[in-house]
């Protein structure tokens, strides 16, 4: 992509009110922007991060045997009144027309239980899951963090199926090992846990997964031998120890919820009254999991977490792009045009050998203004040509994380070197 044809422009200073880290940044780079408190519009190089987060989730979802469907952010208030919600859900968005109530989706259980309730007879047609990548709704009392809480943001909710318990578990733990796998693919698993969690009136525990970093609104108390951690509203009920190896030596730590897993049981299938027949021809109530991730959130965290007094520095895997391709500038209007053919020429190839790549070929724009900007939008991998490079053949290399880079030969090992060099790193 060409930067010059980009709508959006980086901004030098972004609205007061807006303190995280993470809606600084964003606001800058101009990846999002701000409709109202908790409500932003993703630019094109931040939804190109989201959907990238989205992607990742997706694929372990799907390895996990999940369907993915979609379904509809507009409800009808019976369904929330029969699970006892429409008055108990606090932050449900509701609203009137027609003298007809609605309520925007602000979680999907009161959708999914009566939809795979059509299609669930016996216990041959179990076990399942679906999931969805959808936007939900909340009316979030304090909605001042960026994309860390919003009242419009997007979510990843799964929803299992099963004929008893025990499936239930074993289907549980085989999503505890799906989330590792989502954490470590974004960069964050050697800094997020599996917390234990209240399980509300039907498990003990709900977990969650948290990952720490000062901005969180979380208090948990990590275990370092057993790497969980314990969310201080249920420390007490476990007198300060692990409930894996009861030691008591833990460590409280700020974090962030970015995604938690719970054991629904018969709450919603026993509310909406869906049972299936059983082998033996029994009737019993359908057993049911949720598993939820919330993909903005996510990309708030990461800004957050990887940053530095420049700008942001994506991890690898959400990096809107892989390279940023600066072109200077320069007065002399013949070395300019060299550059210009030589950054195009260098761009059409990357582009052809599958890289994902960022051309700032802006002629208005300061070089000052093209480095500031490069830093600010965090792509792993920088490559400028400028008058001395091209004198030399060559191009000037840095990753983003790095202090220092290198000069590479314009060459047909180029683009070996470059694999090489966006291998190492770090994130
Ligand atoms: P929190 O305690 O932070 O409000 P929650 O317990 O309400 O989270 P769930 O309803 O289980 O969260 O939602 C599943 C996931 O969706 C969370 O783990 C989180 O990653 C994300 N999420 C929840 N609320 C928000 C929000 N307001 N903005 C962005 N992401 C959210
Ligand atoms: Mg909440």
């Amino acid at each position: 992509m060409k930067q010059s044809k980009l709508f959006v422009k980086s901004r030098k200073e972004v609205q007061s009110e807006e303190t995280s880290i993470n809606a600084q940044l964003l606001l800058k780079a101009g990846f999002v922007d701000k409709l109202m408190a908790g409500v932003y519009t993703y630019l094109p190089l931040g939804l190109r991060v989201l959907d990238k987060i989205k992607n990742i989730v997706r694929e372990e979802m799907n390895k996990a045997g999940g369907q993915e469907i979609l379904m509809p952010a507009l409800t009808p208030k019976e369904i929330w009144v029969q699970t006892n919600r429409w008055e108990n859900f606090d932050a449900l968005f509701k609203l009137e027309s027609n003298n007809h109530e609605y309520a925007l989706g602000a979680t999907h259980e009161e959708v999914v239980t009566p939809l795979l309730q059509k299609f669930t007879f016996s216990y041959k047609d179990l076990p399942q899951a679906v999931y969805q990548i959808q936007t939900k709704f909340r009316n979030e009392a304090r909605s001042k963090s960026g994309l860390l809480r919003g009242r419009e943001f997007s979510m990843k909710d799964m929803y299992s199926f099963h004929t008893d318990e025990e499936d239930l578990n074993r289907y549980y733990a085989e999503m505890e090992k799906v989330y590792e796998k989502v954490w470590e693919r974004l960069g964050i698993g050697h800094i997020t846990v599996k917390t234990y969690a209240s399980g509300g009136a039907f498990s003990k525990y709900s977990h969650e997964y948290q990952t720490f970093a000062p901005v969180g609104e979380d208090l948990v108390y990590y275990c370092p031998k057993c790497k969980v951690a314990i969310n201080k509203e249920i420390i007490e009920d476990l007198e300060h120890a692990c409930p894996e190896c009861h030691g008591k030596d833990l460590e409280e730590k700020t974090s962030i919820e970015v995604g938690n897993i719970f054991k629904l049981m018969t709450k919603f299938s026993g509310a909406c009254n869906f049972n299936y027949t059983a082998a033996d021809g029994s009737v019993k109530p359908v057993i049911m999991g949720c598993y939820g991730i919330g993909p903005s959130r996510l990309m708030g965290t990461l800004a957050e977490i990887y940053n530095d007094a420049n700008g942001l520095i994506w991890p690898k895997a959400v990096a809107p792009f892989q390279i940023h391709l600066l072109s200077l500038g320069d007065r002399d209007e013949s070395v300019q045009n060299e550059i210009m053919s030589a950054a195009q020429k260098l761009y059409e190839q990357l582009t052809a050998a599958g890289w994902e790549v960022l051309w700032d070929d802006r002629v208005q724009a300061s070089n000052g203004e093209k480095f500031k900007d490069s830093d600010l939008f965090g792509i792993p991998l920088r490559l400028v040509l400028g008058k001395q490079s091209l004198q030399a053949q060559s191009v000037e290399v840095k990753l983003r994380n790095q202090e220092n880079g290198e000069s590479l030969p314009i060459s047909e090992d180029l683009e070996k070197k470059l694999k090489e060099i966006y291998n190492n790193y770090a994130v």
